[in-house]
């Protein structure tokens, strides 16, 4: 059989489903379309996320071309392009990897009328139907379901698939327009603009051998911006560089505390990507309804001084300075401005979770929406619309010295340590004043919100 496997938001060869299924059934060419649907949106024509893609698909290419393959890239509508290409290889079924976002579901709807089509479960461990409560309903609370799928797991004794690809099965043909002999920036309108981390499986699996070093300290470090206490790996599982199953193997091959803290977070992604999946309308509204009653009062011109980091609050603008120049953002960073934003600066959650993805390196929709939702209270399990964070006694608390601080305002580089906190000079609104608003704001709509 002559087969074809789609890869998007899983840019590797090893460990992958829909690939491992695809070389199993028959000879398999493989393919990446860039999606005007996707592109078309960017307002940044030198998106560094294209380039990391970029990268991963010459890591790819490389690895095919020493089997005598090639990677197909294709431009344009996939709902198009897809049946096209199986119109002109003969094609008699496409394998792909499911993707839980609306538009994604939405795209391979349309395409499985048009082609032999199937999807696999890859990006996640435990799909919707794989965790549920007694009743057979989803979990809307996150540690009832951390402990169904820990108990899923155990039961399974702790087995984690992987899958074999085994690329002597790949059609050998040459192909002119691969992605290392041709000019496809030009081709897609894009500029190429190098991220900090590397695309591609080799970059990322250094990174998870490095981090192992360190997995035992995970539960206090991840919260020290100025230290790498995480794994920085979001970017890498985000594309599909990694497998989530790679990165499952590697929390439970160590047995310590830090390994057990690193896998729940691994279980949040899955818990908010069943979000997605069973809520898709969360993409626009808030997970608990009423909350979208709120009348937000912050103002437009306080939106763009948090965007640009000039808020006045040290350890907000500093997260904000960083995300625009990187593209990255440490978690403590992002829960802090985006209460920040709802909370302090009135501003609709929606904004600030816009903005994050159209500058995070691994924004992800279930994940962004998720932290945003967290943040805003408006979401499942998030935290009671009471709880403001401080920036002022965060800032003290997980930057005390203000390392973080002074590396991206350097106009507080030689601030005393109180300073480097608290300045003098004022910022663009009152913290003490505009908490006290908040819950006047919040309690208007959600009275009985506990
Ligand atoms: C407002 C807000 C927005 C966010 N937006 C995104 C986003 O667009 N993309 C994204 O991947 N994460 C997002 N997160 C979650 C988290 O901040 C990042 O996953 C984390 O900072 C990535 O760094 P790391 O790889 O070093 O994580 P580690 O601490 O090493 O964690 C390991 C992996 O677990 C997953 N993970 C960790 N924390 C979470 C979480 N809270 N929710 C879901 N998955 C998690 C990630 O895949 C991460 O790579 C957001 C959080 C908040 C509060």
């Amino acid at each position: 059989m002559k087969t074809l496997c789609w890869i998007r938001r899983d840019l590797r060869l090893h460990d992958h489903a829909a690939l491992s299924h695809a070389l199993a059934a028959g000879e398999t060419t493989m393919v990446f379309v860039f999606d005007t649907h996707i592109l078309d949106k960017l307002k940044n024509k030198s998106d560094k996320r294209v380039t990391f893609i970029m990268q991963s698909l010459q890591e790819i290419e490389k690895k095919l071309q020493a089997k005598g393959s090639s990677l197909i890239i294709r431009y344009g509508k996939p709902e198009e392009e897809i049946p096209k290409l199986c119109e002109e290889l003969k094609i008699e079924k496409v394998f792909a990897n499911r993707d839980y976002e609306p538009y994604a579901k939405k795209r391979d709807a349309l395409i499985a009328k048009k082609v032999t089509f199937e999807t696999f479960k890859d990006s996640v461990f435990f799909e919707k139907h794989e965790v549920v409560t007694g009743s057979g309903t989803v979990y809307k609370v996150f540690t009832p379901y951390k402990n169904k799928w820990l108990e899923h797991f155990e039961k399974n004794d702790k087995t984690v698939s992987n899958y074999e690809c085994p690329l002597k099965n790949l059609r050998k043909f040459e192909n002119k327009h691969n992605v290392l002999d041709f000019d496809w920036y030009i081709n897609i309108g894009f500029v190429e603009d190098k991220p900090l981390l590397h695309g591609g499986t080799n970059e990322a699996l250094k990174r998870l051998k490095k981090f192992d070093d360190v997995i035992s300290e995970y539960t206090e470090a991840r919260n020290f911006p100025a230290i790498e206490g995480t794994s920085n790996l979001s970017v890498y599982i985000r594309f599909g560089n990694l497998s989530v199953r790679d990165m499952i193997r590697a929390a439970v091959s160590k047995h310590s505390d830090g390994a057990s803290t690193w896998l729940s977070e691994i279980i949040w992604r899955d818990f908010y990507h069943m979000i997605l999946d069973t809520h898709p309308y969360v993409e626009k509204e808030s997970f608990k309804r009423n909350y979208d009653e709120i009348k937000w009062l912050g103002k437009e011109e306080d939106f763009q001084a948090w965007c640009e980091g000039r808020t006045g609050f040290p350890i907000v603008d500093a997260a904000m300075r960083c995300l625009n120049e990187t593209g990255m953002m440490h978690n403590r960073l992002r829960m802090i401005v985006a209460s920040f934003l709802c909370k302090i600066l009135l501003i609709d959650w929606r904004k600030g979770e816009r903005y994050f993805a159209e500058h995070l390196l691994d924004y992800d929709l279930a994940a962004n929406n998720g932290g945003w939702q967290w943040s805003s209270s408006s979401g499942c399990d998030a935290q009671p619309y009471f709880r403001i964070f401080n920036p002022y006694t965060q800032s003290e608390k997980f930057d005390s010295e203000g390392v973080f601080i002074r590396q991206w305002v350097p106009e507080l580089a030689h601030a005393s340590k109180k300073e480097v906190h608290r300045p003098e000079k004022a910022p663009i609104v009152s913290y003490e004043k505009n908490r006290a608003r908040c819950l006047v704001m919040y309690a208007a709509v959600i009275p009985k919100d506990k």
